[in-house]
């Protein structure tokens, strides 16, 4: 069985209610599009083509998911089951407040960047015991993430860049730490129950 699929499988056994649904052709997905280009003046345009968003329990998955490989499906499971976890840890509501809410005071959304911060770093994390440290550390991967938070994507989420690369480098010498340790059977699972 696939990576991803193996993961698809282990969400649902934690979140039974969890799908999958392709953004193009539902509606919920094409008034976001609509409502992110407006209140970020245009410059989220990528909503529908390459973002994977979760509401509930469903992760709407933007085109490119069907040309995305294994590993990189897999890669962004794991990134969007902190969000899952996440929503269970603060209950819909609060969570959807400090996800939501703080957009409107554009550029200063904390709460979201908080929340964001965990799921990235299990993004590298992924990262690195799927495709090896070396891919973790990749250059264009550490600007792409950077720009996730300092851009207009995410309506400038947290836009003090230089605290943003700090958390990016401890991360980084984490997972080398981490990468160095010995190895238990599974990772993932040893992370599970921390
Ligand atoms: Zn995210």
């Amino acid at each position: 069985m696939q990576i991803s699929e193996t993961l698809v499988a282990a969400i649902r056994r934690e979140f039974p209610h969890f799908r999958i649904v392709p953004k193009r052709h539902d509606l919920l997905s094409q008034v976001l599009d609509r409502l992110l280009r407006i209140i970020t003046f245009g410059s989220q345009n990528q909503f529908m083509a390459s973002y994977h968003t979760v509401i509930g329990n469903t992760l709407y998955v933007p085109d490119a998911w069907e040309r995305t490989s294994d590993v990189d499906r897999a890669i962004v499971l794991r990134h969007e089951r902190v969000h899952l976890r996440q929503r269970r840890r603060h209950g819909f509501l609060l969570f959807a407040f400090l996800y939501l809410v703080p957009i409107f005071p554009i550029g200063l959304a904390y709460g979201r960047a908080r929340l964001e911060w965990e799921a990235y770093a299990e993004t590298l994390l992924a990262t690195a015991e799927l495709k090896g440290l070396a891919a973790a550390n990749d250059v264009a991967l550490r600007e792409k993430i950077i720009e996730r938070f300092t851009g207009g994507d995410y309506g400038w989420m947290w836009p003090f860049r230089h605290q943003i690369e700090r958390w990016y480098e401890q991360t980084l010498s984490d997972l080398a730490e981490h990468d160095s340790a010995p190895r238990g059977l599974d990772r993932t699972n040893i992370e599970d129950d921390e």
